[in-house]
């Protein structure tokens, strides 16, 4: 009855203008009969009882006695693998965040929105007042030009002649961590998805990246830096950026100084597909054309990263709006075509990419203690990745947001 009210109310709480549902506290939840996957081993705990409870893992394995009012579940054999992260995300809507939840994801990391609307659906998250993901919010995006996004708050009119000495390029920073932001997202080079702009075209120098990571390292956020050509990578790893997102076309010296400096690489190589096709978030002849070209570069850096140990994360680079086509699940097998074995290529969506996003104590293992954010899928996503692409539970923050088969329910 509960997973039913909370499909109810997530349902309502995804529909734009409708008032907010009362913040429900996590009851307890008890799955039994499941066979656990928990990103750290190949080797899977079978037959195992998971109990929830007040949003966290409660216990793992031993089948204690359901306590009273608890939702229990039995997942016959079912597989149960950490909620997935996405790490490159432009949600900026309840609806998109319903849709990421609904494909797994239970984290996401924002690479920035125009209005701060990542900011207010995080404090929706934290509110209760509608499932999740978690959102690490980023605000509006440091790059020269801020365009439309001035209008997001009046202390940005001063950027009306752009964003470019350092002290403007601080000044937007400290604006953003003052709105709430978790995370500063900047911009090494130009655009893939704009077919008048070149991607390899570098823009910040390492000096203005710096001006930006130093001004976001005293605040006590990290840096993501988009960057497809090797150029502005390489001075965006310089300077000090924690993750370099897109990377399409990293050189193998990029890659080392990454691995030395702790850098990771969020490909949002899945994008690269839609940017091929017709439909999904990109719809233009002459961007097919150009991924045609970037696939290769980008299939041959991300398996030099993996390679040399640079921590490769999956982040899918949309607003899951209604025509989109990129998942977590399908970077995932992306991943795994490119010769990554299914634990890393899961531990790139959970544990690894929760180590690279600093959240690692809370999110991307099932362990005790840890935040009750779970998938159950059919099938061993072991043998098959493609198994997360049919996702039958989803479980964030310990509320049932998703229940497709109303099996077991007692
Ligand atoms: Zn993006």
């Amino acid at each position: 009855m509960r997973a039913m009210l909370s499909a109810v109310l997530l349902a309502l709480s995804a529909t734009r203008g409708t008032a907010q549902s009362v913040p429900r506290p996590a009851g307890r939840v008890v799955l039994l009969h499941a066979n656990v996957i928990d990103a750290s081993t190949s080797l899977p705990l079978r037959n195992a009882t998971i109990v929830l409870e007040a949003g966290r893992i409660l216990s793992i394995g031993a089948a204690p006695a359901p306590g009273a009012a608890a939702d229990t579940i039995d997942l016959e054999g079912r597989w149960v693998v950490p909620g997935l992260i996405d790490a490159h995300t432009h949600i900026n809507s309840l609806a998109g965040m319903k849709r990421a939840l609904e494909s797994c994801v239970t984290t996401v990391r924002s690479a920035s929105t125009p209005h701060y609307e990542d900011v207010g659906l995080r404090a929706l998250v934290r509110a209760g007042a509608i499932a999740g993901p978690e959102m690490l919010a980023a605000g509006v995006f440091v790059t020269p030009s801020l365009g439309e996004t001035i209008l997001a708050d009046p202390r940005l009119a001063q950027f009306a002649g752009g964003v470019t000495t350092p002290a403007q390029l601080a000044a937007l920073v400290n604006i953003n961590v003052d709105r709430g932001a978790d995370w500063i997202k900047t911009r090494g080079t130009e655009r893939a998805g704009l077919a008048e702009q070149d991607p390899r075209k570098q823009v910040y120098s390492e000096s203005q990246l710096r001006a930006i990571v130093d001004a976001a390292r005293a605040r006590g956020v990290g840096v993501l830096v988009h960057a497809h050509g090797d150029e502005g990578a390489f001075a965006a790893v310089k300077a000090g950026a924690r993750t370099i997102e897109h990377g399409t076309y990293l050189s193998d010296s990029t890659l080392r100084l990454m691995k030395e400096r702790g850098a990771c690489f969020t490909p949002t190589y899945t994008t690269l597909f839609d940017l091929s096709s017709p439909g999904g978030d990109y719809d233009s002849a002459p961007l097919q054309l150009r991924a045609a070209h970037m696939i290769p570069r980008a299939a041959d850096g991300i398996r030099a990263a993996h390679a040399l140990g640079v921590p490769v994360i999956t982040g899918v680079d949309t607003e899951y709006g209604p025509n989109s086509v990129s998942r977590v699940a399908t970077e995932i097998a992306h991943l795994r075509d490119l010769g990554f074995t299914p634990l890393d290529a899961i531990r790139s969506a959970t544990s690894v990419a929760a180590q690279c996003l600093g959240i690692e104590t809370r999110v991307g293992m099932l362990k005790v203690g840890m935040e009750a954010d779970l998938v159950v899928v059919e099938r061993n996503p072991l043998d098959d990745v493609r198994a997360l692409q049919d996702v039958v539970i989803v479980i964030a923050d310990g509320r049932v947001a998703l229940k497709r088969i109303p099996f077991g329910v007692r």
